[in-house]
């Protein structure tokens, strides 16, 4: 509501009838002149009395004349009371009252009435002009508080004026104010349910949502399914690329994800590297599987970050109601324990939950504990594999294999132990310890014995993307004083596929400082023949489940003669792990394979045999 102020009428307006004193008096002194003009032009009239007169025109009689000049006084009276108020009145009333005397004069002198009409028009200006002073008066005095009243209300009005100003001003920001509390009441409403990096539902809306589904579920007697993802070493990727690269990688899982849903189920980021879905239809297990496998396609492909290319994969847990678990709580956690047996089991797979999966956790869960003092408690010791060389027979050199004789559960496989201790980051600690003790053991026995193999030791991934790595290869060589020529480091092709370029640039000063790198495990992973070629490496090890077909397939037996084909047309000795018969020694003969590595030529030696061997 606005008020609109009326500035046209001022208060003063009754004023400005008033005029000055000269003006005034000039204005009574030349009416004064024009009624005593009339005055004297009555008594011509009169002493003409019986004559006709001629105005404009018209022939009118005397009395017709001395009516008009009497109307004209009593005007000219009139107009001096309202124009010049009250000496105008004083002024008219003295000049009637002069009429009335000489007009009385006329009638004592003539003895004759006829200026008894004048007498009586006389009396009635004065009359007249008493009442207009009067008159006037009052509607002055009532102009005056009408004015007075004018300026209260204008004065009013403008106060109101500039309190409504100001009460739309701050209506303006109380709306505002609203607006952004609106905002703001969105903005920490999404906060608290969505994912703000990806946009999808964060944990506790997957969480509202399994809830919900679960009572209607129990209701209408129908089933479900939850489905835990987990990108595969996704924390190596943040430390090796930084959390931007990370960040743009999960916002891409994101996209993926939600392209692939089917728009009756719900994904969802659980937090960090961890996506669910939900499946909110009964699917047979070969149906669910089928869908997990589409997700587990689409987040393979390739991604493309800062014009650079990544290989990203994942793991899936499955988890079902009501058979696998009937509350929120133990859908997340057994789906949670189907996609933790996947990582174990070498990751970028699908699996279901099922009860032994808890049992392992229990085992896994004791590992995990056990493995915290056993550097400490000293139950780790190291075992060598020696590598002959084809051709002659002789020892290329030995492989470091840590073993873990636990106080509480015995003798632990490495298969077993250095997952968990990758996964917990327990393997810096004894990755470190191993470098230690194995460097400054073979050193003592170079001394003595004058030996030239080389010694390899097995680096974890989580190793070596650590930024302190090379540091600390370098502090352990200087303080075992341990030749680095003598020195190989085995590492998995996972680490060169996932994050190529900062792990090239480690084995590449690896290699500056004398050190030779080894491809173990060669045909597990996604590593092509195509892709050896731009790896700084100076060893490929055969992997032993390919050495295991030697003599199954001819194309398996071509196979293996192409690796080591290519391999020495890079410059890269071959080894072949896992040679167990005769069969596959004869075959990998043939093919010129470098050196081998098997229980057919020995397996892995305790310390003792060890020195009886090279002594
Ligand atoms: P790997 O590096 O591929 O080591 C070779 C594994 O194959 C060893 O098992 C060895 O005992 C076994 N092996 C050797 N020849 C034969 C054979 O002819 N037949 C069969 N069936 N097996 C053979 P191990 O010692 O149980 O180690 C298993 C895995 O644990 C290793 O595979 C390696 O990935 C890891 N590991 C062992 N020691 C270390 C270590 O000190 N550091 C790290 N990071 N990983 C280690
Ligand atoms: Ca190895
Ligand atoms: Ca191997």
């Amino acid at each position: 509501m606005h008020i609109s102020r009326n500035t046209d009428v001022q208060p003063t307006d009754i004023s400005m009838t008033e005029k000055s004193p000269a003006s005034e008096w000039i204005m009574i002194a030349v009416c004064s002149a024009f009624y005593i003009a009339l005055s004297f032009f009555l008594r011509d009239i009169s002493t003409h009395s019986t004559e006709q007169m001629k105005l404009f025109g018209m022939v009118l009689s005397n009395h017709d004349f001395s009516g008009i000049v009497s109307q004209a006084q009593i005007l000219f009276s009139a107009y001096l009371t309202i124009s010049t108020r009250k000496k105008g009145m004083i002024a008219a009333i003295l000049l009637n009252l002069t009429g009335i005397v000489f007009a009385l004069f006329g009638i004592i002198y003539t003895g004759e009435l006829y200026a008894l009409s004048g007498i009586i028009s006389y009396f009635g200006s004065i009359i007249i002009c008493i009442v207009i002073y009067y008159y006037k008066k009052g509607l002055l005095s009532y102009f005056k508080r009408l004015s007075e009243q004018k300026e209260e209300i204008t004065s009013l009005y403008e106060e109101i004026s500039a309190s409504q100003d100001k009460m739309s001003k701050q209506n303006e920001q109380l709306v505002k104010y609203n607006r952004l509390m609106n905002e703001n009441k969105k903005q920490l409403e999404y906060m608290a349910f969505y994912d703000t990096l990806t946009g999808l539902p964060n944990r506790k809306m997957i969480i509202k949502k399994l809830d919900m589904l679960i009572h209607y579920s129990g209701i209408n007697n129908t089933g479900f399914s939850f489905i835990y993802i987990d990108i595969d070493n996704f924390k190596e990727v943040n430390d090796l690329m930084g959390h931007q690269i990370g960040d743009k990688i999960l916002q891409i899982v994101a996209e993926r994800l939600k392209k692939g849903v089917d728009e009756r189920d719900v994904v969802g980021r659980l937090g960090g590297d961890e996506f669910a879905l939900i499946v909110r239809r009964e699917l047979s297990r070969d149906e669910i599987l089928k869908y997990a496998d589409s997700f587990k396609s689409a987040i393979a492909e390739v991604c493309t970050c800062d014009n650079k290319e990544f290989y990203i994969n994942a793991s899936f847990g499955i988890s079902i109601f009501p058979v696998d678990g009937e509350t929120t709580e133990d859908l997340l956690k057994n789906a949670d324990i189907a996609m933790h047996s996947i990582k174990r089991s070498g990751k970028n797979g699908i699996s279901f939950f099922c009860s032994e999966m808890q049992i392992s956790l229990l085992k896994r869960s004791r590992i995990e504990n056990g493995l915290k003092s056993a550097v400490n408690n000293e139950e780790l010791y190291l075992v060598f594999q020696p590598q002959y060389y084809c051709d002659t027979g002789r020892i290329r050199g030995f492989e470091a294999l840590c073993r873990w004789n636990s106080e509480s559960l015995g003798h632990v496989s490495p298969a077993q132990f250095i997952p968990i201790a990758e996964e917990t980051g327990l393997i810096i600690e004894i990755g470190e310890w191993i470098l230690r003790t194995v460097m400054h053991r073979f050193r003592e026995m170079q001394e003595a014995s004058r030996m030239d193999f080389k010694l390899t030791i097995n680096i974890s991934v989580v190793q070596i993307v650590q930024p302190s790595f090379l540091r600390m290869v370098k502090k352990v060589l200087q303080d075992t004083q341990f030749d680095s020529k003598y020195l190989e480091f085995e590492i998995t092709e996972s680490v060169l596929i996932s994050y190529p370029e900062k792990v090239v640039d480690t084995l590449n000063q690896l290699r500056e400082m004398g050190i030779s790198i080894a491809l173990d495990d060669f045909g597990t992973g996604y590593a092509s023949l195509k892709y050896l070629q731009m790896l700084p490496i100076d060893t490929l090890k055969i992997d032993r489940t390919f050495v295991s077909r030697i003599g199954e397939t001819d194309h398996g037996n071509q196979i293996i003669g192409s690796i080591i084909w290519l391999a020495h047309s890079l410059g890269i000795t071959v080894i072949a792990e896992g040679v167990e018969n005769a069969e596959q020694l004869e075959y990998l003969k043939k093919q010129n394979c470098d050196c081998l590595q098997g229980y057919l030529l020995s397996r892995p030696l305790e310390e003792e045999q060890f020195s009886k061997l090279i002594g």
